[in-house]
C-alpha cells in the first residue's frame, strides 16, 4: 500500500488503541498483538495478480501489455473496484486505489471488500477493435479469480459501459450456464446495467458538498457557532455566500458534477471554471455547462480549445492553461481528473476554501496537512467519491433479483446511503480537530476491525 494510506490507517488504530471503549474485550498484550494484527491486514493487499496480456493488433504488431487486477480485502464481501485504463497505471498506484475501496466500502456500509484493476495503455492509441481483444484477453487472463462472488470490476479513467459490456460477454462465453449479470458493474442499462450508474460517482460528489454546506450547516448553525474548531468557521463564512465553483476534470465525474451544480437550486453557487487534459476554460459570469457537455459528447470527451470552437458552439468563455484551474480565485474547487494535482510545489497558491475529491487521492499528503491547518476543509475521495460503488451495489442486487429500479429510485436509495454516512462523520468532524480524511479512516478502520475481531482474524 502506498505510504498515504498507510499513514492514515495507522494513525486511525492508533487513536482506536487507546480508546478504551473500542473493543472492550481486547485488554494488556492482547489488545497490543490484535492492533499489530489490524495494520498489517489492512495495510497490505490480499493478492496482486499481474499478467502480460499478449495481442495482436489490427496493424500486425503482437504485443505485450501489463495488466494487473489486485485484491486488497474480502472480509466484507467480494472484491469490487473499477478498472483504469491509463499509461501511467503502475502495481503501486492499483494496490492503493484497492486498499481505498476497501476503506470505501467500508465507511458507506456496502457489503463489498476492495479491489482494483489496472492495464498499461493509452486508451487513444489503439482502434476499437484493439480494444475489443484487450477488453476479452483481460477477461480471459483473470477469469479464474473474477465473478459475481469472487471479484467484480466496473469502469475507471479510460474505461466505461462499453468496456464492461464486452468484458461481462466475454466472461458468459468462459463460463456458460452460470450467472453473469453481477460479474461486472457499470454495464450498459440494455446489458442490465443501472439506470444512474454513469452519472451516479459525479452526482455524489456534487451532493456530499451540497449536503454538508446547505443541509448540514444550516440544521446545526448554532452548534457549529458554539464550536472553537476551525473547519466550523469556514463552513459558517461560506453558508449565504455566492459561491464560485472550478471542476478540475470534465469526464464522467466531472461533466456530472458541473452540471449538477448548474442545476442546483439549493445553494447559489455558479460553475465559473472547468478543465480537462488540454485546456482551462473560465467565465466569471459562470459557464454554460449544458452547451459544454453537448460539445465534449460529441468530439471525443475533449473540451474546445479554440476560439473557434467556442463560438462554433456558441460558448462564452476565456482559454487558460490546463494547470491555471487550481490557481483561479474561487470558492469551491472540485478535483475530478487525477490523483496527485495538489502537491508541495502548488499548495499555497490554492486560492479555494473547500476542496472536493472527486477523485481519487488528487491531494498529496504534504499539501493536505497544509491546507488542513489553514482550515481549508478537503472533502475526501472516500467519502465524496463513493456513489460509483453504492450504485454498482445497487446494480449488482438489480441483476442478481432480475428486477430494476427507476432512476428516481437509484438516486434516492444513493442519497439515502450518503446521508447516512455524512451524519455519521459529520458531527465528529466539527467536534474534534481532526480533517474529515481521518474521521473518514477512523470510521471504517472501527468497521474493519470489529468484523475481523468477530471473525476472529486478529491473532
Ligand atoms: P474520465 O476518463 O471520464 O475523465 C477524466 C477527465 O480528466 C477528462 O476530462 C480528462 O481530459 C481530464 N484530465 C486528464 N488529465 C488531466 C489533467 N492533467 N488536468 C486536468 N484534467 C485532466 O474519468 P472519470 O471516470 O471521470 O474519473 C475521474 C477520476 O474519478 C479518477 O480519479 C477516477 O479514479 C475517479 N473515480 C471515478 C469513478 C467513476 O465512477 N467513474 C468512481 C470513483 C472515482
Amino acid at each position: 500500500m502506498a505510504n498515504q494510506t498507510v499513514d492514515i490507517v495507522s494513525d486511525s488504530l492508533k487513536a482506536l488503541v487507546d480508546d478504551k471503549d473500542f473493543l472492550p474485550e481486547l485488554t494488556g498484550e492482547g489488545r497490543n498483538k490484535a492492533f499489530s494484527s489490524l495494520l498489517s491486514i489492512l495495510s497490505t493487499p490480499d493478492h496482486v495478480n499481474k499478467s502480460y496480456l499478449r495481442i495482436a493488433l489490427e496493424d500486425g504488431q503482437v504485443v505485450r501489455i501489463p495488466s494487473f487486477r489486485v485484491q486488497h480485502n474480502n472480509v466484507l464481501g467480494p472484491y469490487k473496484g473499477g478498472i483504469r485504463f491509463h499509461e501511467t497505471v503502475n502495481e503501486d498506484e492499483v494496490v492503493n486505489l484497492a486498499s481505498l475501496m476497501t476503506l470505501k466500502n467500508a465507511l458507506h456500509e456496502v457489503p463489498f471488500g476492495g479491489g482494483k484493476g489496472g492495464v498499461v495503455i493509452n486508451p487513444r492509441d489503439y482502434n476499437e477493435k484493439d480494444l475489443y481483444v484487450i477488453c476479452k484477453k483481460y477477461v480471459q487472463y483473470f477469469s479464474d479469480i473474477l465473478g459475481p462472488d469472487k471479484d467484480i470490476p466496473a469502469p475507471d479513467v479510460g474505461t466505461g459501459e462499453r468496456e464492461m459490456d464486452w468484458m461481462m460477454a466475454e466472461y458468459k462465453s468462459i463460463r456458460p450456464g452460470e450467472s453473469y449479470l453481477g460479474s461486472f458493474t457499470g454495464k450498459s442499462v440494455v446489458n442490465g446495467g443501472s439506470l444512474g450508474r454513469r452519472e451516479a460517482t459525479g452526482k455524489g460528489v456534487y451532493f456530499t458538498f451540497r449536503y454538508l454546506l446547505h443541509d448540514f450547516v444550516c440544521d446545526k448553525e448554532n452548534w457549529l457557532a458554539e464550536r472553537d474548531n476551525i473547519f466550523a468557521k469556514t463552513a459558517l463564512s461560506l453558508k449565504e455566500k455566492p459561491l464560485k465553483l472550478a471542476i478540475q476534470g470534465f469526464g464522467n465525474v466531472g461533466s456530472v458534477a458541473a452540471l449538477s451544480a448548474y442545476q442546483c437550486n439549493h445553494l447559489n453557487n455558479k460553475v465559473v471554471a472547468v478543465s480537462d487534459r488540454n485546456v482551462t476554460l473560465y467565465n466569471s459570469d459562470g459557464l454554460d455547462i449544458p452547451s459544454l457537455v453537448k460539445f465534449v459528447s460529441l468530439n471525443k470527451g475533449d473540451l474546445p480549445i479554440s476560439d473557434e470552437q467556442l463560438n462554433q458552439a456558441e460558448i462564452k468563455a476565456t482559454i487558460l492553461n490546463r494547470e491555471e484551474i487550481l490557481m483561479l480565485d474561487v470558492d469551491v474547487l472540485f478535483l475530478a481528473a487525477l490523483e496527485n494535482q495538489i502537491h508541495q510545489e502548488n499548495m499555497m497558491s490554492i486560492k479555494a476554501e473547500i476542496i472536493v475529491e472527486g477523485a481519487n487521492a488528487p491531494v498529496t499528503t504534504e499539501a493536505d496537512d497544509y491546507l488542513s491547518e489553514k482550515g481549508i476543509i478537503i472533502i475526501p475521495d472516500i467519502l465524496a467519491n463513493a456513489g460509483g460503488v453504492i450504485v454498482s451495489y445497487l446494480e449488482w442486487l438489480q441483476g442478481r433479483e432480475t428486477q430494476f429500479y427507476s432512476e428516481e429510485e437509484v438516486f434516492e436509495k444513493l442519497y439515502d446511503k450518503m446521508k447516512e454516512t455524512f451524519n455519521s462523520v459529520l458531527p465528529q468532524f466539527f467536534g474534534d480537530p481532526f480533517p474529515l480524511r481521518q474521521n473518514c479512516y477512523i470510521h471504517a478502520v472501527m468497521k474493519l476491525s470489529i468484523i475481523l475481531y468477530r471473525q476472529g482474524k486478529l491473532y
